[in-house]
């Protein structure tokens, strides 16, 4: 009946294609996704950032379903973010909204994107592989350096709380911004979660929201279906609104 997709980049989610590609995809941007979808398949296509897609998916049948006001945060080889406020999906004046990943005022490393202090320097795989490396001059991946935490090295767990440490700083501040009861968070560091959780829980716990309520942290729940099963919800969800507006086409 309709196709859902969510894609990397910052898209369009209104028009259906791709507006900021990183590199690592050739003629991404600018690309008409939903266009060259509809054209193929013959049915409606409708398009979302993959973090949107992400968090999409685990507020229709995850880890945070049902819930009103969500952060979805994806600490994998970058650090995505998708903001849900008041049951639905927040993508802002130019579809960025939520990248909490690329703000500034998490330390001073220059970052993937060409900035600078961003969470992204600390909370990525890709970061906590080169911040590990830094300190010892040895060359572990993301899980290997869990590992070597969960073992008593203190470089390792340093690593870790760095991230963690940043992560509550992201969720405290944007508890701050728009109120969310719950943050979700998902992406392959995430598999360390009972390493980093406490690591998250901790400085939370020392620095809470002004709401004075706390944040219920979850980890996600539907691995790499989270972002297919979001992005057909999101088809879902179109098709009903339409079927529900009177004198649209069937
Ligand atoms: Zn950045």
């Amino acid at each position: 009946a309709a196709v859902g997709v969510g894609a990397a980049g910052v898209v369009d989610a209104a028009l259906g294609h791709v507006l900021v590609a990183s590199d690592s995809f050739t003629d991404w941007a600018g690309f008409p996704v939903t266009a060259a979808l509809s054209a193929a398949l013959g049915v409606p296509a409708f398009l979302d950032n993959d973090v949107n897609a992400f968090v999409r998916g685990e507020i229709a049948c995850g880890a945070a379903a049902g819930e009103e006001d969500v952060l979805g945060m994806t600490l994998g080889t970058g650090v995505g973010g998708a903001l849900w406020t008041g049951g639905a999906l927040r993508t802002g004046a130019h579809g960025a909204a939520g990248e909490i990943g690329h703000i500034p005022g998490f330390g001073d490393l220059p970052c993937t994107c060409g900035g600078r202090g961003h969470l992204e320097t600390l909370a990525s795989a890709r970061s906590l592989r080169a911040r590990y490396g830094e300190r010892t001059g040895r060359e572990l991946s993301a899980r290997e350096v869990a590992e070597a935490a969960r073992d008593g090295d203190a470089d390792a767990h340093a690593v870790y709380a760095a991230a963690g440490a940043g992560v509550a700083r992201a969720i405290v501040m944007t508890a701050g911004l728009v109120d969310i009861g719950t943050v979700v968070i998902g992406g392959g560091v995430s598999n360390a979660w009972t390493l980093l959780e406490p690591l998250i829980q901790g400085p939370l716990a020392a620095e809470p929201p002004i709401s004075g309520h706390p944040v219920k942290l979850l980890r996600a729940a539907l691995g790499a279906d989270a972002v297919p099963l979001g992005a057909a919800a999101r088809a879902r969800h179109e098709l009903t609104a339409r079927r529900a507006r009177p004198g649209a086409a069937p």
